[in-house]
């Protein structure tokens, strides 16, 4: 496929490097901010980091960006490693932006040898004061004349902890008056007296961003940086330290953000819910989080094809879910276990089976799969659960399913004709009753006869018992991380929870992970909570795209 498809810019830009001979060889990096699981906008910046260096040779680092200690956990280092494992890819090394912290260290006192770096004692309202607006210029800090001798003595001070959080900052020295409000004398290392997750307490200086990124992708001999278009107004100051350290030249390269309709794609808006509790955690199967939709039984090469469909962009757009809901179906057709499951069961008898008597059917695995996907025997006998709404008491024009005197196949069984139905005192059908026409089982038909519907079922001596969840879109609104109070958007019926399903033996021991499409029901997979004694399903996608007619009515 990849060969057909045009280059998409930062390709283009990689094979021109290499084509010129910049580089021997490229190397990419992810590098998340440990504050969160990742999600689908995630996602494609992997598929973008990883399939570069897959497509031309080289390596992609995982390279966690730990500079905050405050918001850091390794809970978040676990599950982004876990979940990057998951969609596929190996990173060759796992590094950490605080594993850099003595080299950077060293790197801000070169600046401040070479006069670019100075400490400052103003508080950040008077450094905000002074820095301007974008049409005016800012004015001087009175600090900003201080000796190489006397800042080099203050940072190594700052560093030993003698001062307060915020006493004082290190600015690199460029220009109060340049037109990008980022070469103000941007902040380089604040004082933070705070616990790190792996450098402990041996630093209470810390470097910001932009004096901790660029540098670590030079560390690293990165070619390519490739983040999103906020960074735009950052590369200029990416480039001046680079150029003024005289470190290795990496080159940064911005892509538009991915947003995804109906969904959140930002961690602080994810942590909302789920520390609201709006959510079941991170993994919630609502969730665009790569937690979330594993859970709900998407599958890593369904999400690695919608990264690969929507590519990359310069420009920001909300890419539509039903692509995404496209792309797992795609997938899940060719490898989900066809099984039988009755979501809402009504009693079928059939009054001329011999009584007592049970036999087994052979039902098709899967007729999409490369290999034929084989068969499995489906216990059968004299009474079934069918769906309620396979019955009309009064068939509409052109109903090929059960009707008082109508005829269907059972799948991969017999053809039943319905003689009769069972009302309780309410008026609700409680059973329909047919018979059985012997000579038509499925595969070895000689009855002649030709119906137009098929329906599933399950024996219900035989049947298990789950519970299934459905799924709709967590969101009411097409956009809700626009909404400042996007948790008023919440689709109140998002998730619905349905109990004693019957389901075929065969999905008795199903187990997380599994995927099975449960005939004309949609695709399902065990919820991570599902066990032999409480089987718990979710749906992952429907069989065809509901929402899209839904939204149209
Ligand atoms: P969030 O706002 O969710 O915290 P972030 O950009 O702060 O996102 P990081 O952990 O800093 O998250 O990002 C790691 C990498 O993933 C960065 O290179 C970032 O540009 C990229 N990334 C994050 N969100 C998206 C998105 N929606 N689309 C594309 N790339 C993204
Ligand atoms: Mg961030």
């Amino acid at each position: 496929m990849s060969e057909e498809k045009s280059l998409n810019f930062i390709e283009e830009i990689v094979e021109e490097d290499l084509k010129n001979n910049k580089y021997s060889r490229i190397i990419t990096r992810f590098p998340p901010e440990p504050n969160g699981y990742l999600h689908l906008g995630h996602a494609s910046s992997i598929c973008l980091n990883f399939g570069l260096t897959e497509k031309y040779g080289g390596y992609t680092n995982l390279r966690f960006d730990d500079t905050n200690p405050v918001t850091e956990e390794t809970e978040y280092v676990e599950s982004i490693k876990a979940d990057v494992a998951w969609l596929g890819y190996k990173w060759e090394n796992e590094l950490y932006a605080s594993d850099y912290f003595d080299t950077l260290y060293e790197y801000a006192v070169k600046l401040i040898k070479k006069e670019l770096a100075y400490v400052d004692d103003s508080t950040s309202e008077e450094i905000a004061t002074l820095k301007g607006t974008p049409t005016e210029p800012g004015k001087n800090s009175p600090y900003r004349d201080r000796s190489v001798e006397e800042n080099l003595d203050l940072f190594d001070r700052m560093k030993n902890g003698e001062f307060a959080d915020g006493a004082k900052t290190l600015r690199a020295k460029i220009d109060m008056a340049h037109p990008n409000m980022l070469m103000r004398d941007p902040v380089l290392y604040r004082i933070k007296h705070a616990h790190h997750h792996r450098t402990g307490d041996k630093w209470c200086i810390y470097p910001m961003y932009d004096f901790a990124h660029g540098q670590s992708d030079s560390i690293e001999e990165v070619t390519h940086s490739i983040c999103t278009l906020e960074f735009v107004p950052h590369r200029e100051l990416y480039d001046w330290l680079i150029e003024r350290l005289e470190i290795f030249p990496s080159r940064q390269y911005e892509f538009a953000r991915r947003n995804v309709s109906y969904s959140i794609t930002s961690k602080r808006k994810l942590m909302q819910l789920v520390n609201e509790k709006i959510v079941d955690g991170w993994d919630d199967p609502r969730l665009t989080t790569i937690s979330g939709m594993r859970r709900r039984g998407y599958t890593p090469e369904s999400i690695r094809d919608f990264c690969d469909r929507i590519g990359v962009a310069k420009r920001e757009n909300v890419v539509d879910m039903g692509l995404l809901e496209f792309c797992v179906r795609e997938d899940l057709n060719k490898i989900a276990l066809r099984r039988m499951a009755v979501l809402d069961p009504i009693r079928l008898v059939i009054t001329n089976y011999p009584a007592g008597q049970t036999e087994e059917v052979l039902s098709e695995n899967n007729p999409e799969a490369e290999d034929n996907g084989g068969t499995r025997p489906i216990p059968f006998s004299g009474e079934l659960w069918i769906e309620r709404e396979d019955f009309m008491e009064v068939p509409a024009k052109k109903w090929f399913r059960l009707a008082p005197g109508a005829m269907v196949r059972l799948k991969s069984a017999y053809i039943v004709k319905c003689e009769d139905f069972v009302k309780d005192d309410k008026g609700n059908i409680t059973e329909i009753r047919c018979t059985y026409i012997p000579e038509s089982k499925s595969g070895n038909d000689t009855s002649g006869i030709h119906v137009k519907g098929t329906i599933h079922w399950v024996s219900v001596q035989h049947a298990a018992e789950a519970e299934v969840k459905l799924y709709d879109r967590l969101f009411s609104v097409e956009n809700p991380g626009e909404e400042e109070d996007f948790t008023s958007y919440i689709n109140k019926n998002s998730l619905q929870v349905v109990n004693k399903v019957y389901i075929e033996p065969a999905l008795a021991t199903a187990k997380p992970g599994e995927k099975f499409q449960f005939i004309r029901k949609g695709y399902f997979t065990p919820d991570k909570t599902s066990t032999p004694e409480k089987l718990v399903f979710n749906r992952t996608a429907t069989l065809r795209d509901n929402w899209a007619k839904e939204s149209k009515k």
